[in-house]
């Protein structure tokens, strides 16, 4: 069950005085590469999803992959949308599969950005899913040079950290205190005094992005204080761009598998690096002992239809699926109808949460409310509802299950 509350992975990493990877993928070269570092040095990790990515690849087609990656792997995983430019980035994010998600409102002033964080926080927190936030400003695009993105750093202020934190009750919080996304000239200085005093203020896992290019020792003073979660790209980037052009120099640049030959090589070796460095490595199995793991529960409802014709059933359905699916936490809405005539309950809903704070607040959600109300409970005689925590194949037992049953 490798997938895990990404909340209860940071706060470990937090408490014992290292710092997880956050990986941005852009290729399912990436992702291999990327698992197998965190599988060779039995490290957390979190798979990171750019929204500023998603030009390069199709978020929807790429997020199964990225899911079953998580699934198959023996360290713990968490799947986290690096970046997310609004709130519906977010809610399809976490209907997707993400566990974790950012919202970026930093370049707005702050007042504004308290209030689309906030925004965020209330729909993910009831997704049970937790929220980075960002304050200050780091320039750059991932991957970039940062000189192509003018602008200059904002740094973050322990005063504004406080109001902020307590503002919208963000899990996690990127911060800039000297670095910026992507390649930067000369050698970048980090304000260390100020991260003491914003880790000292809001005692929450801090975020550091514009990772790649900081010394060993830089590293080690960022996580002496509070640097939990480490926003890494343009280091993995450049590996495999690096390893393109000697696939180009060499034979094995004919053709497009020779061409990419190796990127999952290179970027698990960069990886690895990381995680040795910043003290990720060797943490899994702890993580694992010690951290919620991350599982769906399916919502059931079988039941049948009074007082309308076929063809109305059917219409309240479509119209179901539809306003249920949009629901944040919603994962998918399955509909079906008895395979045998004789069954006692003719038709069935299944909705899968991705998370058990989704049996609630889907409940009170006013689309749901709105459905059940005016469009379902009339024409719905006999039905039942269950919720169930289900286990994914090759998963041996079930830890915090849940099982509420309801016949309404
Ligand atoms: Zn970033």
């Amino acid at each position: 069950m490798p997938l895990v509350d990404m909340k209860d992975m940071l706060n470990h990493a937090y408490h014992h005085g290292y710092a997880i990877g956050a990986f941005d993928l852009v290729s399912l070269d990436f992702l291999h590469g990327i698992i197998t570092a965190a599988e060779r040095t039995r490290a957390p990790v979190i798979l990171s999803l750019a929204e500023s990515h998603f030009e390069y690849f199709d978020f929807e087609l790429v997020m199964p992959a990225v899911e079953t990656a998580a699934k198959r792997a023996s360290v713990p995983v968490a799947i986290h949308l690096d970046h997310g430019a609004s709130l519906a980035s977010a809610v399809t994010a976490i209907s997707h599969g993400c566990n974790g998600v950012m919202v970026d409102a930093s370049h707005e002033p702050l007042s504004n950005n308290i209030q689309s964080t906030r925004a965020v926080v209330d729909m993910a927190h009831a997704c049970g899913v937790p929220v980075e936030g960002e304050l200050g400003y780091v320039p750059g695009v991932e991957g970039e040079d940062a000189e192509r993105h003018p602008g200059e750093v904002a740094y973050t202020t322990a005063e504004e950290a406080r109001t902020y934190g307590d503002q919208t009750g963000v899990d996690f919080l990127a911060i800039s205190i000297g670095t910026v996304h992507g390649h930067m000239k000369g050698k970048p200085k980090l304000d260390f005094r100020r991260l003491k005093q914003i880790n000292e203020t809001l005692d929450i896992p801090l975020v550091i992005h514009g990772g790649t290019g900081l010394s060993d020792d830089q590293y080690r003073q960022l996580i002496a204080n509070g640097v939990a979660k480490i926003n890494y790209y343009t280091a993995l980037s450049d590996a495999a761009a690096k390893k393109i052009n000697e696939n180009t120099a060499a034979d094995a640049g004919s053709s497009y598998t020779g061409l990419v030959k190796d990127i999952r090589t290179v970027v698990a070796a960069e990886a690895e690096r990381c995680m040795h460095l910043w003290g990720a490595a060797g943490r899994a199995d702890e993580v694992l002992s010690n951290c919620r793991p991350w599982m769906p529960v399916e919502h059931l409802i079988i039941y049948n239809v009074h007082g309308i014709g076929k063809a109305d059933a059917e219409a309240m359905i479509a119209e179901g699926r539809q306003v249920l699916a949009a629901i944040p936490g919603v994962r998918e809405v399955f509909t079906g109808e008895s395979v045998q005539n004789n069954t006692k309950y003719r038709y069935t809903w299944l909705v899968r949460f991705c998370h058990p704070a989704v049996i609630d607040s889907y409940r009170e959600h006013p689309d749901h409310v709105a459905f059940a109300n005016n469009q379902f409970r009339p024409v719905a005689g006999e039905r039942i509802s269950i919720d169930y925590q289900t286990v994914a194949p090759g998963t041996s037992h079930i830890e915090h299950s849940i099982n509420r049953e309801a016949i309404q």
